[in-house]
């Protein structure tokens, strides 16, 4: 189970440009993947376009495809951190229908002031392995303990990885106009 957070103004279309696959032949491929500015150069653009498949449907034939670049106003915990995060903001996660909810700007920004002065060890988890009991396998052995689940813990630093974050959706809720961030 995962807690999506966002906000409602819906994305402005960025697109960003960048390599496509099917032109991978082309000589300096590698090289504008790894710098997409060298895509201005009208001899990479030709380099790319002579090596493409013209009837790709990414790319039509120029070697060149646009791609959104990832939405810094959304991201996706599980549960437990999303519970870790809820709780060092000081937010109430949504109560009884899930954790499903929603905050005004001006709250966010002061609930992640709060949660950047407080200490975060409350709220954080050692990593742990749980094991259930023996269990009859298919090939006539047992396996005594086997593996249930693996927990990563979350430390400090992932926590306050997740208040940055939630900080870089607030600033982006706002450049969209949004009153609010959400969850889900
Ligand atoms: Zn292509």
């Amino acid at each position: 189970m995962s807690v999506t957070f966002g906000c409602r103004e819906e994305r402005p279309g960025e697109y960003v440009r960048v390599v496509c696959l099917c032109a991978q032949e082309a000589d300096r491929w590698g090289a504008a993947f790894r710098d997409p500015r060298l895509l201005d150069d009208p001899a990479v653009q030709a380099e790319l376009r002579g090596e493409a498949d013209p009837e790709c449907e990414h790319c039509e034939g120029s070697g060149v495809e646009l791609e959104q670049p990832p939405d810094p106003a959304w991201f996706n915990v599980c549960n437990e951190t999303a519970r870790a995060l809820f709780g060092a903001l000081g937010v109430p996660s949504g109560g009884a229908l899930g954790m499903l909810g929603e905050l005004p700007l001006p709250e966010a920004r002061r609930a992640l002031i709060r949660a950047r002065n407080r200490p975060l060890a409350p709220f954080l988890r050692a990593p742990s392995i749980v094991r259930g009991g023996p269990v009859f396998r298919g090939d006539g052995l047992i396996a005594l303990s086997p593996l249930r689940s693996v927990d990563d813990g979350l430390s400090e630093e992932d926590l306050r990885h997740w208040l940055d974050r939630f900080g870089q959706l607030v600033e982006e809720a706002a450049r969209r106009g949004a009153g609010s961030v959400c969850w889900g």
